[in-house]
């Protein structure tokens, strides 16, 4: 958000609460560049944190109630931190936050949230939200947090309280970004490498193909079992080294020997999630090399094996994919984010960024009637401390 925006926002929670924050924290949304459905196969990912986020601004309460208000959805919740309970609600990731913090440790809370940071379109608004909360509680108690141990916090609140099975890599990019760069994340070791991203040369846009889609609902759940399974056939075959334990474990060299062994489904979620971390490492080297062409190309590729393999598609993202490749200055585009709806991502030459999103939304508009959002985003500085305005 804009200065001027989280200074207004400071003011609402004076008005609000009748006294002033004492702290703030701010926490990006991310789009993910390559690396799709690799997180929970402990493989590689490329997040970037980008120029939209989330601010909590907080001071301590009465006694060990949490109060909070968004000025995102116009609502009010409180709780109590000894009597945290799931409801459902926008509130869980709250209590999430002190689920995660250790609720007989974190004291009384005013607090007030503004974004700019879409909801629910898979910038990961979720985890933008539960970083800032991490960072602002902890900031209150007087124990500001390392940038690693508030991405891991706001995962367990949302994995362990909310009830998302979601994957490290959102906090991480949210903590951990830096402006110009994509976040290499390896997600056994958890090991993070900044990825300078050709600065001025590259543009990064995001389209919103409107189709929502319910982490919580099945199919993400559904692709998560299919590589389990994918991975005990494999064991099953012989296939692999003898200590594998995730799809991690295998390589390009495998593929022939899964192709002969494994079952059609078990072989597309696997050869998707095997080819995807090659994809990762490709994407890093073309970067690297400042060939861009090559970087666009391993995005196409990515773009057809969650298409063809790992089936997460929709017919709005591919047609937002097809329309993005075939435009001037556009090097290449896939969908983002879980798949089943959600946006699309393109790497596009920064002179004809503008016109390449505009040409994006007017060629979905033509064949489904609606005008999809398209921003463009920036490689940015992840989740920091904010002093309240005087
Ligand atoms: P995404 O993370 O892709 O934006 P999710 O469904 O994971 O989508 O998370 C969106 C949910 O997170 C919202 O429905 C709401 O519960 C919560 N949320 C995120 N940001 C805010 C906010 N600023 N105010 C209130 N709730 C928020
Ligand atoms: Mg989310």
């Amino acid at each position: 958000m804009r200065h001027e925006e989280r200074v207004k926002a400071a003011h609402a929670f004076t008005e609000r609460f009748r006294r002033p924050p004492r702290v703030g924290a701010r926490a990006p949304g991310r789009v993910n560049l390559i690396g799709e459905h690799t997180d929970y196969n402990e493989g590689l990912v490329l997040p970037c944190a980008i120029d939209r986020d989330t601010v909590v601004w907080a001071a301590p309460g009465e006694g060990r109630r949490v109060r909070i208000h968004s000025l995102t959805n116009g609502e009010t919740a409180e709780f109590e931190t000894g009597a945290l309970a799931r409801r459902g609600a926008w509130v869980d990731y709250v209590q999430g936050a002190v689920f995660a913090l250790g609720p007989e440790s974190v004291p009384g809370a005013d607090l007030l949230v503004a974004s700019d940071v879409p909801t629910g379109s898979g910038l990961s608004s979720s985890a933008a939200l539960g970083v800032a909360l991490v960072h602002a509680l902890a900031a209150l108690r007087g124990e500001p947090l390392e940038p690693r141990d508030a991405a891991v916090l706001a995962w367990r609140g949302e994995s362990e309280f909310v009830g998302v099975p979601c994957g490290v890599m959102d906090p991480m990019a949210s903590a951990l970004g830096r402006a110009g760069c994509a976040l290499r994340i390896d997600c056994r070791s958890l090991q993070v490498t900044r990825v300078p991203l050709a600065e001025g040369r590259a543009a990064l846009l995001v389209a919103d193909s409107g189709v929502r889609r319910e982490l919580a609902s099945g199919s993400y759940g559904n692709r998560r079992a299919e590589c389990e399974a994918a991975l005990a056939e494999a064991r099953a075959a012989g296939i692999g080294a003898a200590e594998a334990r995730s799809l991690r474990d295998f390589g390009l060299d495998d593929l022939p020997a899964l192709e002969r062994a494994l079952a059609p489904v078990a072989l597309r979620r696997a050869r998707h999630v095997i080819s995807e971390n090659a994809r990762v490492e490709a994407f890093c080297a073309a970067l690297a090399q400042d060939d861009l062409a090559a970087a666009g190309a391993r995005l196409r590729e990515g773009h057809r094996s969650l298409r063809d393999d790992f089936e997460v598609s929709t017919p709005e993202l591919d047609a937002l994919c097809a329309i993005g490749d075939a435009l001037p200055g556009v090097y290449g585009s896939r969908l983002t984010g879980a798949g089943f709806g959600g946006c699309s991502v393109h790497l596009a030459d920064p002179e004809r960024a503008d016109a390449a999103a505009e040409a994006l939304a007017a060629g979905f508009a033509e064949r489904f009637g609606r005008r999809p959002p398209v921003l463009r985003a920036a490689p940015s500085e992840g989740a920091s401390l904010l002093s309240a305005p005087a």
